[in-house]
Formats: C-alpha cells, structure tokens, sequence
C-alpha cells in the first residue's frame, strides 16, 4: 500500500479558505476596514467600482507596516494581533484569524501601498493569485492603500454567482455603515464609481446616526442605557411610530462589532409588542460591551455570529432596558437633541 496523503500547497489552501472569509465584494470590504481601524487609523476611504466587482479599495492613515509586514501580511495564519490561544478569550482587535489578506490575494489582483511613520519610503506589493509578483520601495503616504481588483477572477463560478453591480453595492453598503457605526471617531467617506456616497466627518455617536440616516433621525431616536454585571447596553431605538418595513435597521453591536442574533432580536421586538404592527420592524442601534472571556468570536470565518455565554439573562436585561426607553418616550415624547 502506498501513502496517498500531501499537504496542499499554500496557493491551494488559501484558495480553499478564501471561500469561506469572501463571498462577496462586500466581506472583502468589511475585510479591509477592519483592518484599518485595527491599525489606528482615524480615516478611512473607501473607493469602490461597480459594487466592488472591479474594485475595491481602502486608504486609511493607520499604523502602516514595514517591509517585512507587508510581505507576511498575505500569509495565511499570519497575524499580529495574537500570539496565544488565551488571546482568544481576550479580543480587542476586530482581526485575529490571519486570513484576510491571504484568502483575498488568492482571488484578486491585490496591490498594497503602506508607510510606517517613521520612515522615508513605503514598499508597494503586488499579488496575484497568492503570488508576489513584485515588492518596492515607493513614496507613500503614512498608512496603508490596498486595492482588490477582478475579485474571484480565477474562479468563474463565483464570479458568476455574483449579484448585479447594484446588489452587491448595496452589501458593501451595509458593511460600511456596520463599520462606521460603530467608530463614529473615524472619519469615513465612501465613493462608488467615482460618486460621493457618504462623507462622515468625526462625531459622536447621535451625530453619526443623523450624517448616515438623514436629518430626521435626530428627533426618532430614544436613548437606551442599561448596566448590570454581566452585560451593559447603550444606544438608540428609533420611535416605534418610525418602525420598518424592512429588517434593515436592526444594528446590534458587542464590544465595537456587530453582530446578528434572531434570539436578541426577538428580545427587543418583543418589547415593542403591541406599539407597531405585526407586519413591521423596529429600528434600533444597540451597543453592548460584555466581558471578552464570555462571549466567543470564532464561531464563523465572517465573525457575525457571536456565542454569549449568559444568554438568557442577557435576553431579559434587554428586552427591559428597551422598555423602559419606550416608556420615558411615551412620558416625555418630543425631546430635541441639539447636534
Ligand atoms: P488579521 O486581521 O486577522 O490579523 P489579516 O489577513 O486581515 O489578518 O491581516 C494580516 C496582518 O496584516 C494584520 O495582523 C496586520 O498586522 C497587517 N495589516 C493588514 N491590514 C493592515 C492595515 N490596513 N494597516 C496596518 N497593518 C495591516
Ligand atoms: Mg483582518
């Protein structure tokens, strides 16, 4: 008998995970964003054509990497945010799983452009298909430029599972504001095909709901405040007499990421039980900061499933947080905050 077993080579293997961490335009969007604010940054660009089918790029004024960095950055498993498995139970950074860049380069023409501050020169990389085909020393503006062109171009079937350029606009719309909601510090602007999107100057978080959802928030928004031991939540609903048609306003984030959860979702729309009709959704952007060693990131390469540990409690802190929003509304409705 003959031993049949090879380890794939790593163009293969990063293929192969590529299609778990990239579906679309949009995660090598939300991939690329989280990066930069892991580095830093206090503005992020990001510039996409035909909903990222082209193009995707992101420019961020980050920490920038060396020359060294930006060649380890495109292996898989290469990461500078851990270094033990404890670190997993401690996350601070967005990242952890070292598998970004690596599984986007294997799909796409990837060109890097980053500086460290303290340098003259950056070094500009290019990749293609997990290949380095070039590294030089180049002027560069501090930070980081990446930009991700022909996406799944060595895999067709992909490629064509793709939306219209207007379907996956709109996912990497979504991802961008998933972000931007939650670092209202950052100042973000956003251009598809070369038109201005969003441009959102530094705020606070109030601030930052009205630049992205239109003057109007301003007066829908209910504050939501809650602190217990295990689990404290801060944010807005939106007046139930504002409520959707649609499940698109319905923004939950855990320590600064968002996240999606039918069982919390429930908890909220709950609370708004008999105030909007069966057929609508409420709006709401829910902020919670929980303790990193109870809930678990890496459930799914995309990081939006999160496992609390104290669920259920969690469950019934909320739905009585929102409700307790509600009710101060109901008490004194039109409170106008000045921006
Ligand atoms: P992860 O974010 O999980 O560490 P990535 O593949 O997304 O993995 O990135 C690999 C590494 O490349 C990061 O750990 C970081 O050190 C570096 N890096 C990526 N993007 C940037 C950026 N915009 N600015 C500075 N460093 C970056
Ligand atoms: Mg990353």
């Amino acid at each position: 008998m003959s031993d049949l077993i090879k380890l794939l080579p790593n163009h293969i293997a990063n293929q192969i995970a590529a299609g778990e961490v990239v579906q679309r335009p949009a995660s090598a969007v939300k991939e690329l964003i989280e990066n930069s604010i892991d580095a830093g940054a206090t503005a992020i660009d990001l510039i996409v054509k035909d909903g990222g089918k082209t193009l995707i790029q992101v420019i961020d004024n980050g920490c920038g990497m060396s020359e060294n960095d930006a060649r380890m950055s495109f292996e898989r498993h290469a990461t500078s945010k851990i270094a033990t498995a404890d670190d997993l139970f401690h996350l601070q950074t967005k990242g952890f799983r070292g598998e970004a860049l690596a599984s986007v380069a294997a799909i796409a023409h990837v060109e890097l452009k980053t500086k460290l501050h303290a340098e003259e020169l950056g070094t500009q990389i290019c990749v293609e298909g997990s290949k380095i085909k070039s590294q030089e020393p180049v002027q560069a503006n501090n930070g980081t430029s990446i930009s991700v062109k022909n996406l799944f171009y060595n895999i067709p079937a992909r490629r064509n599972f793709l939306g219209s350029n207007i379907t996956e606009y709109k996912h990497v719309l979504n991802e961008f504001l998933r972000v931007a909601l939650v670092h209202p510090e950052v100042h973000f602007t956003f251009h598809n095909n070369g038109d201005e999107i969003y441009n959102l100057p530094p705020a606070g978080l109030r601030q930052r709901i009205v630049h992205a959802f239109g003057k109007n928030y301003n007066s829908r928004l209910v504050p939501v405040q809650e602190t217990t031991d295990i689990f404290s939540v801060t944010g807005f609903i939106v007046k139930p007499e504002f409520a959707r048609s649609s499940r698109d306003q319905m923004y939950l984030f855990v320590n600064n990421r968002f996240f999606k959860d039918k069982y919390l979702n429930h908890a909220i729309q709950s609370a708004f039980e008999g105030m909007i009709s069966s057929k609508k959704y409420p709006a709401y952007f829910l902020y919670f900061t929980v303790p990193t060693t109870s809930i678990d990131v890496n459930v799914h390469p995309t990081k939006t499933e999160i496992k609390f540990e104290n669920n259920k409690e969690i469950y019934a802190i909320l739905r009585s947080a929102v409700k307790q929003a509600i009710g101060q509304y109901n008490i004194s409705p039109s409170i106008d905050f000045d921006l």
